[in-house]
């Protein structure tokens, strides 16, 4: 892998470049850390209209999350039946409602505003069915705190374009994008990969020559060699 250095004037280089194309906000609508907990648990294989969809129907079936923690399990899969899985979805939400109260004496995530990152990071990762992704987008986006959460578009742009290597996890990709991307820029580069993941450079049949990257992007441009010479070879 190329030094870090390198790797940080890459992604200054490659924010540039998507920023006007895909003009994501600079600062999130900063939303209440339990919120978003709750949000993202519903997220997990769904897309966003029905996870929003499933928070709102819990929204308006009861009255406070200490409500949906100490409501009938069948009451509450049936609330968020719209995001899917919510069999599984059901009591791992009751579950992280509870070990919260139980380890804090009340239901809120407020403390995480104050605590040590990395102390943050593991209180959220040792609740069950949390892991880094959702803890570094409860940290960045509730609380403002410099963590990059990194989803399956951000993991396959980044391997992709040589930002983390190619057998990188995605776990193991948090850090090394946290220590490469400027933390003033993890909320805007954040989406704009995502953006990037599902419009150009999708997981499937990937719009190389359409994107602004390419001279920046080892992948894309094995992919656009090796189009060429089956191109070169099939007119021959
Ligand atoms: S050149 Fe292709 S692989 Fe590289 S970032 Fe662009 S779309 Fe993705």
């Amino acid at each position: 892998m190329p030094p870090e250095a390198t790797l940080h004037a890459k992604v200054i280089e490659i924010d540039q470049r998507l920023r006007p194309l895909y003009r994501p906000p600079e600062e999130p609508p900063f939303t209440d850390p339990l919120d978003e907990l709750v949000l993202t648990i519903l997220s997990q294989n769904t897309n966003d209209r029905n996870r929003d969809l499933a928070f709102r129907r819990l929204r308006e079936r009861f009255p406070s999350w200490e409500a949906v923690r100490d409501a009938p399990l069948d009451a509450v899969i049936e609330a968020i039946r719209p995001a899917g899985l919510a069999q599984t979805k059901g009591p791992r939400l009751q579950e992280v409602l509870r070990r919260i109260t139980e380890r804090e004496g009340r239901l809120t995530l407020d403390f995480l505003r104050t605590m040590p990152l990395e102390e943050a990071r593991a209180w959220l990762t040792s609740l069950r069915g949390v892991g880094p992704k959702t803890a570094a987008i409860v940290l960045l986006f509730s609380l403002g705190r410099p963590a990059f959460p990194v989803d399956t578009h951000i993991h396959r742009v980044s391997k992709r374009l040589g930002l983390i290597g190619p057998k990188t996890s995605r776990e193991a990709a948090h850090k090394v994008l946290e220590a490469i991307v400027p933390p003033e820029r993890y909320v805007p580069f954040h989406l704009e990969l995502i953006a990037h993941g599902r419009h150009l450079c999708r997981a499937r049949r990937p719009r190389c020559t359409a994107c602004p990257l390419l001279d920046l992007c080892p992948w894309g441009q094995q992919q656009s060699e090796a189009a060429h010479d089956e191109e070169t070879k099939s007119t021959d």
